[in-house]
């Protein structure tokens, strides 16, 4: 489903988005960034500056990278939409956007408070339930104790807090997780609804 006729139905124009987070610059993460060209792009400064960088040639990364999309990102760096960083950030009140590399030099995960607890979208820093089970990465690996060590961070996040994690690739989430109504079956699962600061209600 192209993401255009997915937002549709939840009645977001993605011309009118303000925000727009990139975990990673791998194809099936960062691909209609044009749709979104009036948003601050958030990415790790790590995952830029990787993919902008001779080394990011080499075929085990282009691969797994388009050099129109990353263009997408240049293309907001010059229109000054570009906020990149480093550690941790808040792209939006709330929300925490965490680098842990190991998958990509900058891979980064967020998390999203609900009213239904907290929740991570890990990306691809756990593709599958079973990487986290089995504490078995995936086979992309830019840098292998990177990869460990974020797992192992989810997995005590998990013990200690009770972290919902939603993987990046895993098929799994939609039985795990109820689905989103609003669009066809199979295609979107809802969790809570996204918690701020509560406003002062007259
Ligand atoms: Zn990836």
């Amino acid at each position: 489903m192209h993401p255009a006729v997915a937002l549709a139905p939840l009645a977001i124009d993605p011309s009118a988005v303000q925000d727009v987070v990139v975990t990673h610059g791998h194809y099936d993460y960062i691909g209609n960034l044009e749709l979104f060209a009036n948003a601050r792009i958030h990415m790790a400064e790590a995952e830029y500056r990787f993919w902008t960088s001779p080394i990011a040639g080499h075929v085990q990364f282009s691969f797994y990278a388009e050099e129109s999309e990353i263009g997408q990102v240049r293309l907001a760096e010059t229109e000054g939409r570009l906020k990149l960083f480093t550690g941790e950030t808040a792209p939006a009140p709330g929300l925490r956007l965490a680098e842990v590399g190991g998958h990509t030099p900058g891979q980064a995960i967020l998390y999203v408070p609900t009213s239904e607890g907290e929740v991570l979208l890990a990306s691809d820093a756990v593709h599958f339930y079973e990487e986290l089970e089995r504490n078995m990465p995936f086979t992309f690996i830019s840098d292998l104790p990177a990869m460990y060590e974020a797992l192992a961070t989810i997995r005590e996040e998990i013990r200690e807090r009770g972290l919902t994690v939603i993987p990046g690739h895993d098929p799994d989430v939609l039985t795990r997780f109820r689905a989103c109504g609003a669009l066809p079956a199979g295609a979107a699962i809802t969790i809570g609804r996204h918690q701020t600061t509560p406003k002062e209600t007259p």
